[in-house]
């Protein structure tokens, strides 16, 4: 893949030393029409043609210098491969008449001449491999030239000393080229290892950059998070002192009561986002499509805005949409309130359109939220999905958000396999924009409403939970004690495989997911499954809860759909995936029996089919 940049880097460097000798290789030849001029001067044969073969060595020596000018003056005129070539050609012409020149020797009476001139011919063949030995063309252009007459010439005189001469000069040629082989390899490989160097340099200096980038986003994430963090813990501390002024009336109290509640809740709330987007960073955030309405996902999203923005003088229109689509409500709605209550907050005067568009030709299409507020400036497009980052909050001033739901909202259209696209400027109001899966009605389960609500009630199912922590077992056992389950606790996977030896037969387990001994919770529920199953119990619903965010196993077992919930898990949040659970598990049961029945297969749909593909998929976390 790099031989190509390898390639052009032994280009560039050959094109600079075959260029860089030219001006003394021009002098030297001077020298050398000078040297061979004077030696047939006394008595030169055939003038005329000895005047032509060395008025075009002048001429091409001169063409030579013309080269390395051109060259000096525009380096980029050609590609590194045209000046090469350029070069050959200049060889090619510059060498061959002081090669063929040998010819005159061989003419003259003096005996000697012959011997001079090879002599200077083979002073020459030693200035080209200096200089043109790194390029085989280059090479090979010049030196036949140079030395092939004057070997054939030597041979054709049939005398002992020319002959022995023709062998030297053989030898020498032969010589020379395997010298300038292994001078093109070394040469090679030294760019190479240059190239390399300065790719390794690059790419280094490329990791450096965006380590740097990465820590300063850091910082700067750290710096925005702990001021939002601080500033309501400081607040509580303060009014929490205050409570202990005696002087204070009771009116006093519980204003200070007041606001400490509302700076718990903005703490509970920023602590969400984190968290919220610390679990889609991790992977463990499970996507479940189902077929459902929009407008029913639009009607509960708008009837959660509709009263902000009405406070705000703002209509909110939502578009009728009787499309069905196959993806995921509850992000969907995750997605949907960051953009609307962003629309509300940053929208003084006009509406709000929430709705959906047909993707032209193409199937699905996508979800956009309107509206006519502030604005977005172009050069703040980038920045405002940084986590902590906010246009124009320089208090931060906690009212004003924590800026984390454009990154939040970045990240879940990102895992339901989307770009999120915006277009907004200053004073112009903004668009966010979507894409969402096309549906099939046949395939709608229940309305959106209801699918939980008309599920399966917690009312007398027994309820195995796995947990260290003693108080942690009491507290579930209260709670769900109260929806009127029937609930057994264990300490770890013995109490629990105890439990099921007792006879007690559990609807759902559920378990922490750091068990003591270094257990954890997927090892547990293993051996309670396989228990189970041997027993023809395999319709148990399985459940972990687990503070740990970023482990790859917890990221595996998402990716298995093996529900997980993370603490701190709301008594509301609890239930609704309990129910979630128990009415998957008894569609999957239903879907069983009904494969098994040779009357089913009547052609008629099935009834109450989910569509998500995870057999035991839950929507963990996002259940809110
Ligand atoms: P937050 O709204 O909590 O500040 P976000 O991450 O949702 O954080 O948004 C980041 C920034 O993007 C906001 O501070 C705001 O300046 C800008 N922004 C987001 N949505 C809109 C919108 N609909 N209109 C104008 N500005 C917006």
């Amino acid at each position: 893949m790099r031989a190509d940049p390898i390639q052009r880097a032994i280009d560039e460097d050959l094109v600079r030393v075959l260029y860089a000798q030219d001006p003394i290789a021009f002098f030297s030849h001077w020298f050398s029409i000078a040297v061979l001029v004077a030696i047939y001067w006394p008595n030169i044969p055939s003038p005329r043609l000895f005047i032509a073969c060395f008025g075009f060595y002048a001429v091409a020596n001169c063409g030579s210098l013309a080269l390395w000018i051109c060259n000096r003056r525009y380096p980029h005129l050609v590609t590194p491969r045209g000046w090469i070539n350029l070069h050959a050609v200049r060889g090619v012409l510059l060498y061959s008449a002081p090669g063929l020149a040998v010819w005159f020797a061989f003419q003259s009476p003096q005996t000697d001449l012959p011997l001079l001139h090879t002599v200077m011919l083979v002073t020459l063949a030693a200035g080209v491999f200096m200089s043109n030995g790194f390029d085989l063309l280059n090479f090979s252009t010049a030196i036949p030239f140079l030395l092939v007459p004057s070997i054939v010439l030597h041979f054709g005189t049939h005398t002992f000393d020319r002959t022995i001469l023709a062998i030297v000069l053989a030898f020498f040629f032969c010589a020379i080229n395997v010298y300038a082989l292994s001078y093109r390899k070394l040469f090679r490989q030294v760019v190479q290892a240059r190239v390399d160097q300065q790719y390794l340099a690059e790419s280094l200096a490329a990791q450096k950059r965006v380590a740097e980038e990465a820590s300063l986003a850091k910082t700067r994430f750290f710096a925005a998070a702990s001021h939002d963090l601080r500033q309501p813990l400081h607040a509580i501390g303060l009014l929490a002192a205050s409570l202990n002024d005696t002087a204070a009336t009771p009116l006093q109290h519980g204003k200070t009561a007041e606001h400490i509640v509302y700076n718990v809740e903005a703490l509970n709330q920023l602590f969400n986002q984190v968290l919220d987007l610390a679990r889609l960073e991790s992977g463990v955030t499970q996507v479940i499509r189902l077929h459902f309405r929009l407008s029913e996902l639009f009607e509960r999203v708008g009837s959660q805005y509709r009263p902000q923005a009405a406070a705000k003088g703002l209509a909110l229109r939502i578009a009728p949409a009787s499309v069905v689509v196959h993806d995921d409500p509850v992000l969907l709605e995750r997605i949907l309130s960051n953009l609307l209550s962003n629309a509300v907050r940053y929208t003084e005067q006009g509406a709000i359109w929430v709705g959906y568009r047909r993707a032209g030709r193409r199937s699905g299409g996508y979800i956009e939220v309107r509206d006519s507020g502030i604005g977005i400036p172009a050069e703040e497009h980038e920045r405002i999905f940084e986590e902590f980052y906010q246009v124009a909050n320089p208090q931060r001033d906690a009212r004003q958000g924590h800026g984390l739901g454009l990154p939040t909202v970045k990240r879940l259209v990102e895992m339901l396999g989307g770009e999120l696209q915006m277009r907004s400027a200053s004073g112009r109001g903004s668009v966010f924009r979507f894409p969402v899966q096309p549906g099939d009605a046949g395939g709608i389960v229940a309305s959106l409403n209801e699918a939980v609500a008309g599920g399966p009630s917690a009312q007398g199912r027994r309820v195995l939970c796995i947990d260290d922590e003693p108080s942690i077992l009491e507290g579930l056992a209260s709670l769900l004690g109260r929806w009127g389950c029937i609930v057994r606790g264990a300490r770890d996977e013995v109490d629990a495989l105890v439990a099921l030896e007792d006879g007690f037969v559990p609807d759902a387990v559920l378990c922490d997911y750091q068990l003591a001994n270094h257990r954890t919770g997927a090892q547990a529920l293993a051996a309670v499954r396989n228990v189970l199953a041997q027993a023809g119990h395999d319709s148990v619903v399985t459940l972990l809860i687990t503070g740990d965010m970023a482990s790859a196993e917890l990221a595996a077992l998402a990716l298995q759909g093996i529900p997980v919930l993370h603490k701190p898990v709301t008594p509301a949040r609890l239930r609704r995936t309990l129910e979630m659970l128990w009415q998957q598990a008894e569609l999957d049961k239903g879907r069983a029996a009904a494969a098994m029945d040779p009357r089913a297969s009547d052609g008629r749909p099935e009834p109450n089919r989910w569509a998500a593909k995870a057999p035991n998929s839950s929507q963990s976390e996002s259940q809110k």
